[in-house]
């Protein structure tokens, strides 16, 4: 099959990059003019294991092409994918501009019967706006063409999102057309091979189920950091209750950590999204409200303990900060909680040391740059260098090396022994042991 995929950002070049691995022929457009180009020199846009590997070798053996014209890859294909991004608008709802560009686009040069897919994450209707979009515009040039629209959201967790793509627990399908189901069967068939896998649904059904997905492991997530709140003033240990509910089949492990707040392109704006969808049809849902607003306290969390535990005097002090991105294997800093705690930090005249392992660019965009050249704010190359004469260090992303660091270099290298763990990731008795303070999240600080 001929493919394009429009948008290469986290799902786009992932798609395109796995479609192509399966023999297909797959083109990349984005708008972006310098992602293109390094695509085609082999560098990434985005830090995401395995990506680079296939990228570089079916870019090597002709199947996966880069270009900034929409046109060309029409050129020699009718299966388009929407890869592209739906930030949320002001009012929380998603911004479509962007996905009914690529339509307008598409319907301007489509010259053959084709199927659109819609892989971004849309609010439900959107795959109408889409077909009335790309109808307006064969209209316009006086064309009839025959074409599909159909809804197929994606549910790759970035970090992990080749082997998400390649092994994916299903594939939602939104679709009434036989030729159009005919067609993703086919794409998808090499994935699902020994397991079948895919569900087709209405449109609309399709669309919904995106968000109540992502809306579900959010509010597992803000539920855990409530009752993690409540356990600190029971002087309970969240991860005992952790373990003694997670054996529960009926709750399982799954996205039951405490912890300070979720982050990403995805949940936030999603749950944004859905309340603001919710009140377009006079829903008061108060549920999402409430997960929202316990994760934005939970993002405060960590500057109010290492604030707490200096009595609000941050100012000329130096605090370590372990991990930038929002969640381990990704560059992503999205909404990430060490922006709302290094924005803090700094706020209150703390100078902040941070270290990660792959985050080390993306991470500078998200603060003034004059932080940087006031040495307010230094991204550093290790993870030890950053906690030199700290006052204290905090965990915010739990990156594999953080797990089990080298406590006695630890207490040498710091100021004052203090340890924020944002992830519940250390032993509070083995901390208090090895000689620190120790905070967790929603259970009792040791000393
Ligand atoms: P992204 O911001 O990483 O990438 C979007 C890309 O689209 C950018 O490179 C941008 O330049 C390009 N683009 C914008 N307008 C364009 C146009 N008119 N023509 C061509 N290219 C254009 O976004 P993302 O994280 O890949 O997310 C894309 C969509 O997928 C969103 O709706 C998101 O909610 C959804 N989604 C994301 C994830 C994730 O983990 N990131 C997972 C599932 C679903």
């Amino acid at each position: 099959m001929n493919i394009t995929v429009v948008g290469t950002g986290y799902v786009g070049l992932v798609t395109g990059a796995c479609i192509a691995e399966m023999g297909n022929t797959v083109y990349c457009v984005d708008v972006n003019r310098d992602k293109i180009e390094n695509l085609k020199k082999g560098i990434l846009p985005i830090y995401e294991p395995e990506l680079d590997t296939i990228v570089v070798e079916n870019h090597a053996a002709g199947r996966l092409q880069f270009t900034t014209s929409l046109k060309e890859a029409m050129a020699e294909t009718d299966v388009y994918f929407i890869a592209v991004g739906t930030p949320p608008g002001e009012d929380g709802s998603a911004d479509l501009r962007y996905v009914l560009d690529v339509a307008r686009e598409i319907g301007s040069l489509m010259e053959r019967p084709s199927v659109v897919i819609n892989k971004s994450t849309v609010p439900v209707g959107t795959a109408d706006k889409v077909r009335d979009t790309v109808r307006q515009q064969l209209e316009a040039r006086g064309v009839d063409i025959e074409f599909d629209v159909v809804s197929n959201p994606e549910f790759l967790k970035e970090g992990a999102a080749v082997d998400d793509f390649m092994h994916p627990d299903r594939i939602i399908v939104g679709t009434d057309s036989a030729r159009a189901r005919q067609i993703m069967d086919e794409l998808y068939a090499p994935f699902i091979r020994n397991h079948p896998r895919m569900m087709f649904m209405g449109v609309r059904d399709a669309e919904m189920t995106k968000y109540a997905a992502n809306a579900m492991l959010a509010t597992k997530i803000s539920f855990m950091n409530e009752v993690a709140s409540l356990c600190e003033r029971l002087g309970v240990d969240v991860e005992n209750v952790r373990l003694g509910i997670g054996s529960d089949q009926r709750i399982g492990f799954h996205f039951i950590y405490a912890g300070c707040g979720y982050g990403g392109s995805c949940f936030p704006k999603d749950v944004k999204a859905l309340i603001s969808i919710a009140h377009q049809n006079d829903f008061e849902p108060k549920l999402l409200q409430a997960v929202e607003a316990r994760n934005d306290l939970q993002k405060h969390s960590l500057f109010n303990k290492v604030s707490a535990h200096f009595s609000g005097d941050l100012e000329g002090r130096t605090i370590a900060v372990w991990g930038l991105a929002f969640k381990p294997g990704t560059d992503d800093m999205r909404e990430a909680p060490s922006v709302v705690l290094i924005n803090s930090l700094i706020n209150a005249g703390a100078k902040v040391r941070a270290f990660d392992p792959v985050a080390h660019e993306t991470a500078p965009r998200e603060f003034p740059e004059e932080w940087f050249t006031e040495k307010k704010l230094e991204i550093v190359d290790g993870q030890y260098e950053a906690a030199i004469d700290a006052d204290a260090l905090v965990l915010v992303t739990e990156w594999k090396p953080f797990r089990r660091p080298d406590f006695k270099a630890l207490k040498k290298l710091l100021r004052t022994p203090v340890i924020v763990d944002g992830r519940n990731q250390y032993d509070p008795a083995q901390t208090q042991r090895a000689g620190f303070h120790y905070y967790g999240i929603g259970r009792m600080p040791t000393h």
